[in-house]
């Protein structure tokens, strides 16, 4: 896999450099430069989520990994389901939250992992990531324990849901948790200026595991695959798929499946209250405001890392730009929603219901429409309980978390603290 710095097109790299470095010169991201179509999507459909998934891989990544390495890499990453609920006559919920931290991060953390634990044999590395909710949890269970490996975790101080930050602030040993004064876009600076910093780069071996690195982003790609192989044949012509976003790394991979020969017809990205790429797709401006805090606060990002990504495809017309929708969504709407679906007996959390009311607006009568649960409703327990006024079960891992304490440390939203901090940790 040849990838390109959407920044710098001087800088190409490998799949495993760019996994490695994560972001590239002036904080560019990387981008497949050649996304060839896959020979025979409908026999791939046939084949069982996780041989499928690493054929998907394998066309994506190429030679770079030995096939039957892969294999095995798949297998121990996706190690648990997805599920496609049919909710009416002409819409499904995909459900991307049965993995281990109840959310979809849970993919791309656990593959971006064994991708690092493969080219990394030996080496020190250090896992510096921001997370705007489910990230942190899904990167903390996948590195957890793993030799030569250190995670460093920023999250915003207060902004996300007290179940959230338990599954990764509770674990200890090498998994390090800063709670910082800021929000998620501070956390996500931090990050950044960490990645000019050649001297903390070299001491620590720093690698990102935000959703700007590779790794994720193509394992991500799989699960849409999955989707279509479970709707029924006749269905899968005129699919349109609802993608809840703040980072827009999820509606990335969906386009990348779509570039590569998934039928996916028409695409909607739908964000919360932090409109930054609706805005920017109706007038042409790129004009972020302050990130507001909102009930789906995984997505309260207002400067998203992988829109150039998206743009990319955009710009080149790989995708159509006639096929994708990019809407905002009010608090007070998200919470009408809610109460919407909980009537036709489905309990959907705040992302989701986004997902769900993009859809509805933007889909032709005569398709099929796919929105994707991003996160197991308890995850956001306090919210879903208010909106719904009605008791929702925890499940096990959540109330184990949440019955440990959080170990994770105040910092300010200051470059210079972080900096000390981690070589205090980790020199
Ligand atoms: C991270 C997250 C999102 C947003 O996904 P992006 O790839 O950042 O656009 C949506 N819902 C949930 C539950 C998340 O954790």
């Amino acid at each position: 896999m040849n990838l390109v710095n959407l920044k710098d097109k001087q800088q190409q790299v490998s799949f495993t450099e760019a996994v490695k470095t994560g972001l590239g010169r002036n904080q560019g991201v990387f981008f497949p430069t050649d996304l060839r179509k896959l020979s025979d999507v409908d026999a791939l459909l046939d084949l069982p989520f996780v041989e499928r998934s690493t054929e998907i891989l394998a066309h994506l990544i190429g030679n770079e990994l030995p096939k039957d390495t892969l294999a095995d890499m798949v297998q121990r990453a996706f190690n648990f389901p997805v599920k496609l609920e049919k909710v009416d006559d002409k819409n499904y919920c995909l459900e991307l939250f049965h993995g281990p931290t109840l959310a979809f991060k849970d993919f791309g953390g656990r593959f971006m992992a064994e991708c690092v634990g493969l080219f990394n044999q030996g080496e020190r590395v250090t896992i510096l990531t921001a997370t705007s909710g489910d990230t942190g949890a899904a990167v903390a269970h996948a590195f957890y324990k793993k030799a030569n490996v250190d995670v460093v975790i920023l999250y915003p101080e207060g902004k996300i849901s007290l179940a959230q930050q338990k599954l990764f602030t509770t674990l200890g040993e090498n998994i390090h948790c800063y709670a910082v004064d800021g929000s998620f876009d501070d956390c996500q600076a931090l990050v950044k200026q960490a990645f000019l910093d050649e001297e903390l780069k070299s001491k620590l071996g720093l690698n990102s595991a935000n959703s700007i690195n590779i790794s994720r982003l193509v394992a991500q790609v799989c699960y849409y695959f999955e989707a279509l192989a479970q709707l029924p044949k006749s269905e899968r012509d005129n699919v349109h798929v609802s993608v809840p976003s703040g980072n827009f790394g999820n509606v990335c991979a969906a386009m990348i499946g779509s570039v590569i020969g998934l039928p996916i017809a028409k695409l909607s990205a739908t964000t919360n209250q932090n409109d930054t790429v609706p805005r920017f797709v109706h007038s042409g401006d790129w004009a972020p405001k302050a990130t507001m805090e909102s009930l789906s606060n995984a997505m309260d990002v207002s400067k998203p890392n992988n829109w150039p990504r998206v743009q990319s495809m955009l710009g080149s017309e790989q995708f159509s730009k006639h096929d994708f929708y990019s809407r905002s969504v009010s608090e007070q709407v998200t919470e009408k929603v809610m109460r919407e679906i909980a009537h036709t007996g489905y309990i959907a959390e705040p992302h989701t219901a986004i997902a769900f009311e993009g859809l509805r607006h933007d889909k032709g009568e005569n398709s099929i429409g796919i929105f994707l649960a991003t996160a197991h409703p308890a995850k956001f327990k306090e919210s879903v309980e208010n909106v719904l006024g009605q008791e929702i079960a925890m499940p096990r891992v959540l109330q184990d978390a949440l019955d440990k304490s959080c170990l994770a440390q105040p910092l300010g939203a200051d470059y210079q603290q972080l900096k000390a901090a981690m070589f205090e940790k980790l020199l």
